[in-house]
């Protein structure tokens, strides 16, 4: 083969080939000034009409890049950049660009955007690989204004039907199938992930941390080996209101001392979990909620993640037990109600290892890591192979206004994911 050949060039280039950092970030902080707020963050809801200011201009974006688009009927988009061989399945990459109320720039775009970046970088040097590509935005990922949280990827991956999803409705009584059609966004595409041919053939999902192991150890690369399963409770406390002052201590039924006791025993549960295990009450009522009255009324919410089902399913039977004794010791009724439980998801290997190969090749450190947070590669994860790639973000801190990332974390996680999706790709 002669020095031209078209092969020969692509095995020179391909090597050193890098995305643009400069144009990835670029393009993170024009889509950031949509529903960007006074304190640097953003609040773009999903299905608003900052939400679909912020899709059209992602779907311009890749109109552009040459990009085929269509969109499903949950809303959710894909983006095809056409491969050698239209037989094979897309090697897909993306995220969400629904935020928080206070959310920040990356949680979301860094994904959609990179995944953008993968595709141009590709145009700029004319490079075919076999497997199309696809980049896809998932409607809803945040869960805010309208549940459950990773919507549109839940429903990609059949995990909610279409109709029970146009159903829900927010605070105001708008349902997703009206907002869908009223910002434009309601498709006909079929539901990738559950008509047996639309699926991927791997999906990777650069993301930030949103926790703070990563700037911690220095490292600019996180391989998401996979992420913690849940079980989210309501726990009921009933006891009886009585007056602070005639009401003798051991013939007290206090509601909010047992509250107090079960969050003891969440964070002792976790903590005997170690270092994956995690348990947090982070809403606490107390009734009558009043100087002097005893509590006869309390009601928390238990929030427990752990990277196996047996963990999970210890420290359920441990909340069980723990609930039972603080009910007998305080003399009140404890009911502890699971709400929700996401079983922990375990990334393909071979995705795995193309990200972590990736990483090597760019020479840059990394470390195996466990998602504490759900995200949309999990949904996709039980349909097609899946991976995701995380970059460090400022004192570990997302899901706020001064949620921050470093340039050359994100070009690097741009990096690692372009040579992963070319591995895959060609
Ligand atoms: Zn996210």
């Amino acid at each position: 083969m002669g020095r031209n050949e078209p092969e020969a060039l692509k095995a020179a280039l391909l090597p050193s080939l890098r995305i643009d950092g400069p144009r990835l970030w670029r393009s993170l902080m024009e889509l950031a000034q949509i529903g960007a707020t006074a304190k640097g963050g953003v609040r773009r809801l999903a299905l608003t009409d900052l939400d679909r200011a912020g899709r059209d201009r992602v779907v311009g974006w890749c109109r552009e890049a040459g990009l085929a688009l269509r969109i499903d009927r949950v809303g959710n988009i894909f983006a095809r950049r056409a491969g050698g061989d239209p037989l094979r399945a897309a090697v897909a990459a993306g995220s969400h660009v629904d935020t928080q109320p206070s959310g920040g720039r990356f949680d979301g775009a860094f994904g959609v955007l990179a995944a953008l970046e993968v595709m141009r970088t590709l145009n700029d040097h004319a490079i075919e690989t076999a497997a199309p590509l696809e980049l896809a935005i998932w409607t809803n990922e945040e869960g805010t204004r309208f549940t459950p949280v990773m919507m549109g990827s839940g429903a990609w991956a059949g995990v909610y039907g279409v109709d029970p999803i146009h159903a829900q409705r927010d605070i105001d009584g708008k349902s997703v199938g009206e907002e869908l059609a009223r910002i434009g966004y309601a498709g006909d595409a079929p539901m990738g992930g559950t008509d047996g041919r639309g699926g991927f053939d791997a999906y990777f999902e650069a993301h930030i941390e949103q926790g703070p192991v990563l700037e911690a150890r220095g490292l600019p690369i996180g391989v998401v080996a996979g992420a913690l399963g849940q079980k989210w409770y309501d726990v009921i406390i009933e006891g009886m209101d009585a007056h602070a002052g005639p009401t003798p201590m051991e013939l007290r039924h206090d509601a909010a001392l047992a509250a107090a006791r079960v969050i003891e025993a969440v964070n002792r549960i976790a903590l005997s979990e170690a270092p994956h295990g995690r348990g947090t009450v982070g809403f606490l009522q107390v009734g009558p909620n009043s100087r002097n009255v005893i509590p006869g009324h309390a009601q928390l919410s238990v929030d427990f993640r752990h990277p196996a089902a047996e963990g999970l399913a210890r420290m359920d039977a441990a909340l069980k037990t723990a609930c039972d004794e603080i009910a007998q010791r305080g003399a009140v009724k404890i009911e502890a109600r699971l709400l929700v439980a996401f079983a922990p998801c375990v990334f393909d290997a071979e995705c795995v290892g193309l990200v972590r190969a990736a990483a090597e090749r760019l020479g840059l450190p990394h470390m195996d890591i466990v998602s504490g947070a759900g995200h949309d590669a999990v949904h996709v994860a039980g349909v097609s192979p899946a991976a995701m790639i995380f970059v460090p973000c400022k004192d570990g801190i997302s899901h706020n206004e001064i949620e921050d990332a470093l340039p050359e974390h994100i070009t690097a996680g741009g990096n690692v994911l372009l040579h992963a999706m070319l591995a895959r790709a060609l």
